[in-house]
């Protein structure tokens, strides 16, 4: 249930009724947008039969949200989320941002080389796993805090924001000193303690899609990171598995409007993981502009032969760079801009 408050309601409008459902076991959410302030109301609904909410003073509209995921839902919120990474880095708006950088931090001299290399091509945020889910213990598994300072570094020196993936809800407070923006892999998409750990903070997190998730489990566990308290998430679509071994995955193209007719959340695509092969990324990342994105996410080596992991997927910085024009085109012509 979302109750869409009027313009002029009053800030003791608003508490009266924060402080009504509360004491009718319900937990209201507020959220203050532009154009209007809603409260999303979870719990058990039939209480509202007896206490109408449409009488009280302030209150404008309610609306019944019939999807399974409330603060996350469209029917919650009309507008487009935007979320801010930093002063003018916002997710969501008409300017489409990529994200760029090695599969894993492999040594500061790397992640130093790459991060001007993607700054100069135009990207916006420097990536690099610390700590990484592999699937053989045997591979490497990242340098951990080390790798993170040598994230940090780099951004800085570049003026570029920073992402990184938290596996471990004990590591969400080391890293979350390290980097703008936490990322939750696919293998975690529904690591619920870690869900809830980083609905805690106040730091966007990138929600990776689980390896065989549909978009309704994907979205319920952005549900969980709201409902904690952090609205500032970014879903991203990073391919499924399905019965193709051609590609390492597939890349669900439809999400990206599917999620947006259901969500109000952005959405960035990571056309690496989707696809496995480099030769192919720039289709799938031209394609993913093409159908809305509002971001993308690429793995970029110097070396990718050489590379610890991902070697395969990840474009030199040349192709890098070539690829960032094309996709000024596709942007423009669908009404965007990069
Ligand atoms: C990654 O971004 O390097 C990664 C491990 O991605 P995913 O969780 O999508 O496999
Ligand atoms: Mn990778």
């Amino acid at each position: 249930m979302i109750i869409v408050l009027k313009k002029e309601a009053t800030e003791e409008q608003i508490q009266h009724i924060l402080e009504k459902t509360t004491k009718l076991g319900l937990k209201p959410n507020i959220s203050r947008g532009v154009e209007r302030t809603v409260i999303g109301l979870i719990g058990p609904e039939d209480v509202l039969r007896v206490t109408p909410l449409e009488v009280f003073p302030g209150v404008e509209n309610v609306i019944p949200v019939l999807a399974p995921f409330k603060l996350v839902s469209r029917e919650f919120k009309k507008e487009n989320s935007i979320v801010k990474i930093r002063e003018g880095l916002e997710i969501g708006g008409k300017k489409l941002h990529v994200f760029a950088g090695p599969c894993s931090v492999e040594n500061k001299a790397l992640m130093l080389s790459i991060a001007k290399k993607v700054k100069d091509a135009g990207a916006a945020v420097l990536r690099g796993g610390a700590f990484k889910p592999r699937t053989s213990p045997y591979d490497f598994q990242g340098l951990g805090e080390e790798g993170l300072k040598y994230l940090k570094e780099a951004g800085e020196k570049y003026n570029l924001a920073t992402i990184t993936e938290v596996m471990d809800s004990r590591d969400v407070e080391l890293i979350s000193k390290y980097v703008d923006i936490l990322q939750i892999g696919a293998r975690n998409m529904q690591n619920f303690s870690l869900l809830k750990e980083v609905g805690k903070l106040h730091k966007p997190v990138l929600l990776k899609r689980g390896i065989s998730a549909t978009v309704k489990e994907w979205l319920m566990s952005a549900e969980y990171i709201l409902s904690n308290g952090n609205f500032s998430v970014i879903l991203c679509e990073r391919g499924i598995r399905t019965y193709e071994t051609g590609t390492r995955n597939t890349l669900d193209i439809n999400a990206v409007p599917l999620v947006k007719s259901m969500s109000h959340l952005p959405i960035l695509v990571d056309p690496s993981h989707a696809t496995g092969a480099w030769n192919l990324v720039g289709a799938a990342a031209k394609a993913s502009v093409a159908a809305g994105a509002d971001a993308l996410m690429i793995e970029v080596h110097e070396n990718p032969e050489e590379a610890l992991s991902d070697g395969s997927q990840s474009l030199l910085p040349e192709k890098f760079e070539n690829l960032m024009k094309e996709l000024k085109n596709i942007a423009k012509a669908v009404g965007r801009e990069l």
